[in-house]
């Protein structure tokens, strides 16, 4: 026996995590079960494909892949910054809005601190936690919606970062405004809130809160947004974050010097002009939801309004063995288990074509009652 590799220990926290486990892709359940006509609902990705103007663009900096990308971002960086009213010193590019959350574990975090985030809310919260040491705060919701002032009495001297996600994956809820103006007025100024707006250009409510003036009062406030959903350029890895420039310069330091690629740069900023295709991702999003609360409520089945595309419905049976079954018929929507919503699974609202066969196949699973 090699003596010296059982000798080898993970860093603190590390032997708790739980690799993540991701929607399958396509291709890996056509190679399992053998079937070809699949739809995937399961990840959130937006359903009408890439923008026309983002394809183009991998074209034409495909011919460029064999320099570095730019590590700073500039074009994106000042196109977005014009896109949202801020200087570029608010802005950190990301390989995905993930790298956000775990560079703020690289920045922040360590044994002894304190990570507040609700239990049902996105996982890679507590994954941050982990993979610093820190130590996990879960603080349970209310009505499946983050439970801001319970958060708040959550906070102690030790507490370092607060995760919100706004909208939250899966259950599709949101904070209001006036909860957030509540909380932000309680929050203690050695704390750093992260509000996690993957899904901000969804949102239909008009109680959504602005979070952006948390960023100019020069809070400690971070606002992550992502190129990953409605942008639909989920492959390409592209997020980033919006925070007072003096996080900015202490986070940009710890990133790779490469981290966003020149692909995914150039893709993002045509993205970012394609306002038609924004628009229509929008709208389909919404006759979705409609169609899909609607063949829900036939069903009898209880599911959560959501602000996201994306809808977590109660089936009444495990959602894991349900999502099995449905993945059998073609359709990969997510179970839940792993959120600790055991009989629940999450679907990604897609073009009609696709809500009717998951409608059609769910239906046939759960029966009518
Ligand atoms: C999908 C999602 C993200 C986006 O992750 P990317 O790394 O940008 O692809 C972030 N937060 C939540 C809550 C999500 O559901």
């Amino acid at each position: 026996m090699n003596t010296t590799q059982n000798e080898l220990t993970p860093n603190p926290g590390i032997e708790t995590i739980k690799a993540y486990q991701g929607g399958k892709p396509i291709e890996e359940v056509k190679r399992e079960l053998g079937i070809s006509d699949i739809i995937k609902l399961a990840s959130n990705e937006n359903p009408l494909g890439p923008s026309p103007l983002a394809l183009q663009a991998i074209e034409e900096s495909a011919k460029q892949v064999h320099f570095y990308p730019d590590g700073n971002a500039y074009y994106l960086k000042s196109d977005l910054a014009k896109h949202l009213g801020v200087t570029e010193a608010h802005l950190i590019l990301t390989n995905g809005s993930n790298e956000v959350l775990t560079l703020v574990g690289e920045t922040y975090l360590r044994p002894g601190d304190e990570v507040i985030y609700a239990e049902g809310a996105f996982v890679v919260y507590e994954h941050v936690a982990q993979v610093s040491g820190a130590t996990p705060v879960v603080v349970p919701m209310q009505n499946d919606t983050h439970h801001l002032s319970a958060m708040t009495t959550a906070i102690t001297d030790k507490t370092k970062v607060i995760f919100i996600a706004n909208p939250n994956n899966p259950t599709g809820t949101m904070v209001t405004a006036a909860e957030t103006a509540q909380f932000m007025a309680q929050v203690p100024e050695h704390v750093l809130v992260v509000f996690d707006e993957a899904y901000y250009e969804y949102v239909t409510n008009p109680d959504y809160p602005h979070t952006l003036p948390y960023v100019m009062e020069d809070r400690n406030f971070i606002i992550t947004r992502t190129f990953s959903k409605i942008y639909g350029l989920a492959g390409l890895r592209v997020g980033y974050g919006i925070a007072p420039p003096s996080i900015i310069a202490t986070m940009n330091p710890v990133r790779q010097p490469f981290n966003c690629n020149a692909i995914a740069q150039a893709a993002a900023r045509a993205a970012l002009k394609d306002t038609d295709y924004v628009k229509k991702s929008q709208e389909l999003n919404a006759e979705g939801k409609k169609f899909l609360y609607a063949a829900f409520e036939k069903l009898g089945l209880r599911y959560i309004k959501t602000e996201g595309n994306f809808i977590m419905v109660f089936v009444n049976q495990n959602g894991a063995d349900l999502a099995d079954a449905m993945m059998k018929k073609g359709v990969i929507v997510r179970q839940m288990a792993g959120y600790g919503f055991p009989n629940a699974i999450r679907v990604t609202i897609g073009r009609q074509k696709e809500n009717e066969r998951f409608i059609e196949v769910l239906t046939s699973l759960v029966g009518m009652r």
